[in-house]
């Protein structure tokens, strides 16, 4: 592919998304089982075949009647049968007739409106009702048709599937719907320094966060992914775990892509024929960033710390991931808050700053939250959104309009 940043530029990052956004079309389609869909994106869209409800049908329990017989007050009808939820209609209604009729059980034909049970009463042993209230044409009848017409289009190629579009497929009779294939991802941790959680890191080194951090995340997508382990910071082991990650669809690999010494992921991945489509974005944290395509596969780099690791997953990676699976809004929401305490930067980049939000009547209300940097977790879990810092401001202070990403899937 192509349209890339110049080499050695640091771009911003409404760039960035752009680049990783035309480097992430939608994998092909496959069908399958409705019910194994949920957060799946529909390829096709979807059509009802008939109309919904396929027949008038009853929105109470109560009478079906003729309106013409029930305009009056107190009108006695003679009770023809029952009509439960299931049952065929059945025959034509007479004038001076009822059928005791339940809710969703089809409206029999001659009726035109259904009379609530709790509207009536009985008259002469049961075998009559009196209606208390007069009831018009139409009443407390689910029309055929009125919620859908047959051919009417629903979804959209490029929904995402939650529980009521499956239930709205399971409706239609949709039972194998074309989506999208989900990305294969390969998690990549590099680092000299890094163990992994069950062992016992020496004076020198620590526990592996990054690779679960990601596996999370990506499972919060909904989407499984393989660990290729963690790389030696050096070249020939890091080139064979690159090497093994190059045949999905998205490799993450976190750590050694900043410019020190032992920071070899970018100049190994242009020697494996990836192309380097930008390294560096004007964020904080993740200013490192590193987008690279080979072939069909993406490659992100992502700087080691934790928290640049989650902040890049969130607003660059879960982006690629939604765009690969085929949705049409890839971005993470924004929300308009206020904030509740002063955020100071040095101007230059967009700062991604970890807040505490909460909804009030005065709308959003975003708490800063004290951290010790872009290594610091903890900080991160009594966090619960970004707030969005733009570039050139060098102090927001408390009571200032600020947007935010709410976490939720992809975030957090
Ligand atoms: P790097 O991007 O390699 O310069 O790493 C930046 C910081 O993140 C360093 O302090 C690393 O020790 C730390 N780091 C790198 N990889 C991981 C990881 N997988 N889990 C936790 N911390 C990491
Ligand atoms: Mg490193």
């Amino acid at each position: 592919m192509s349209r890339g940043a110049a080499p050695g530029r640091t771009i911003t990052p409404d760039e960035a998304i752009r680049i990783v956004l035309d480097h992430a079309s939608p994998l092909p389609a496959e069908e399958l089982p409705f019910i194994k869909t949920l957060g799946r994106v529909l390829a096709e869209p979807v059509t009802a075949q008939d109309d919904l409800p396929p027949f008038d049908r009853s929105a109470m329990d109560g009478f079906a009647v003729r309106s013409a017989d029930a305009a009056v007050m107190g009108a006695v009808l003679t009770v023809v049968r029952e009509i439960p939820a299931g049952a065929p209609a059945g025959a034509r209604i007479g004038a001076g007739e009822a059928a005791r009729i339940m809710t969703g059980a089809p409206i029999p034909p001659g009726a035109d409106a259904v009379q609530m049970q709790e509207e009536t009463e009985p008259a002469d042993t049961g075998r009559r009702v009196r209606l208390l209230k007069p009831v018009a044409a139409g009443e407390n009848v689910r029309r055929r048709g009125a919620d859908v017409a047959a051919g009417q289009r629903l979804l959209e190629p490029g929904t995402r599937i939650r529980a009521h579009e499956v239930a709205l497929l399971a409706t239609l009779g949709v039972v194998n719907p074309r989506v999208h294939s989900v990305p294969r991802i390969a998690i990549l941790s590099t680092g000299d320094e890094i163990v992994e959680p069950d062992q016992a890191p020496l004076p020198h080194q620590i526990r592996n966060s990054n690779a679960y951090l990601l596996r999370a995340l990506a499972s919060g997508m909904r989407i499984g992914s393989t660990s290729l382990g963690i790389a030696a910071d050096d070249p020939e082991a890091l080139r064979e775990r690159i090497r093994s990650g190059l045949d999905t669809d998205l490799l993450l690999m976190t750590g050694g892509v900043s410019v020190g010494a032992h920071d070899h992921v970018a100049g190994i991945l242009r020697e494996e024929g990836a192309e380097i489509l930008f390294h560096g974005v004007s964020v904080k944290p993740g200013k490192p960033l590193l987008f690279a395509a080979r072939g069909r596969t993406l490659i992100f780099g992502l700087p080691g710390n934790p928290l640049s690791t989650a902040a890049m997953f969130g607003l660059f990676v879960a982006p690629a991931i939604r765009a690969l699976r085929g949705e049409r809004e890839p971005l993470p929401a924004r929300v308009r808050g206020t904030l509740t305490g002063d955020l100071r930067q040095k101007p230059g980049r967009t700062w991604f700053a970890l807040v505490s939000a909460r909804f009030s009547s005065a709308g959003w209300q975003a708490s800063p939250m004290t951290s010790t940097g872009s290594g610091d977790l903890a900080a991160a879990c009594r966090a619960n959104a970004f707030a969005v810092v733009p570039d050139a401001a060098e102090h927001l202070p408390a009571g200032a309009p600020v947007e935010l990403i709410l976490w939720g899937e992809g975030t957090a």
